[in-house]
């Protein structure tokens, strides 16, 4: 075999937080090892930002400044020499609406891969969990609605603002705990009586709470597993 062997660099905007950017790295090595075996792994370059900074901007609804902040790291990504590049976090697709503007290289949506997986599927109608803002606002939303005729369905405003809280106090800090498992699985039921015939886990920590196995008849759409998968796809187009 041609060695370097030909791949994309997967440019990775982490940081968002740094459990999800870990389990991205993870992931994506992985999924390349399946598929050339061997000793063979990613090129990546994480471009990782300060979580901080993002939960004040997220907090206090400073959206402009998030925009900057993010787009100025995108540009540092492309010029470290990233071929693609993927955001970790749901909610901060929020202020990357115009990113295809501000880099050359291919930006790949977080909604994308799970709407088609859906899709696919033959779904119309899923349940969405995720921080208040991917709950509530539209650019989610309104994404798997307009590109691939998926309606969604959110849980009640007091099941929204703990599963929020969730996120916030415990996940992205890496912590696990078994009454927040229990609450979440209990909203994915509440999603379910509600005509939800599966659920997107629309935060990239989500997974490291629950999963298939807790709801073994329920399909859960877990974002970050299916966007690790396009980017893998697109990285590696060269050799297959
Ligand atoms: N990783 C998260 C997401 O997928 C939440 C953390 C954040 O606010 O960026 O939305």
């Amino acid at each position: 075999m041609k060695r370097p062997i030909p791949m994309k660099t997967i440019g990775i905007l982490g940081g968002m937080s740094d459990q999800a950017t870990a389990e991205y790295y993870r992931m994506i090595n992985e999924a390349v090892n399946q598929r050339l075996g061997g000793w063979d792994i990613a090129e990546t370059l994480i471009q990782g930002v300060n979580f901080g900074n993002i939960e004040y901007f997220v907090r206090n609804n400073k959206w402009r400044e998030a925009r900057q902040y993010l787009e100025k790291k995108a540009i540092g990504a492309q010029n470290g020499g990233a071929d693609i590049l993927l955001c970790v976090s749901n909610t901060m697709h929020r202020v990357l609406d115009n990113i295809s503007n501000i880099v050359d290289i291919p930006f790949i949506h977080i909604v994308d891969p799970t709407g088609e997986a859906i899709a696919k599927k033959g779904l119309s109608k899923v349940g969405l969990i995720g921080t208040r803002p991917v709950m509530q606002a539209s650019f989610i939303i309104d994404r798997y609605r307009g590109h691939f005729d998926i309606e969604i369905v959110t849980p009640n405003e007091k099941d929204q603002t703990l599963i929020d809280q969730i996120i916030f106090n415990e996940l992205v800090k890496g912590k696990i705990k078994e009454s927040s498992r229990q609450f979440y699985v209990e909203v994915c039921h509440r999603l379910r009586d509600m005509g939800a015939q599966g659920i997107i886990l629309g935060c990239t920590e989500i997974f490291l709470l629950i999963g298939q196995a807790d709801m073994p008849d329920f399909p859960i759409f877990n974002t970050a597993e299916l966007h690790v998968r396009a980017a893998v796809d697109m990285a590696l187009a060269a050799n297959v």
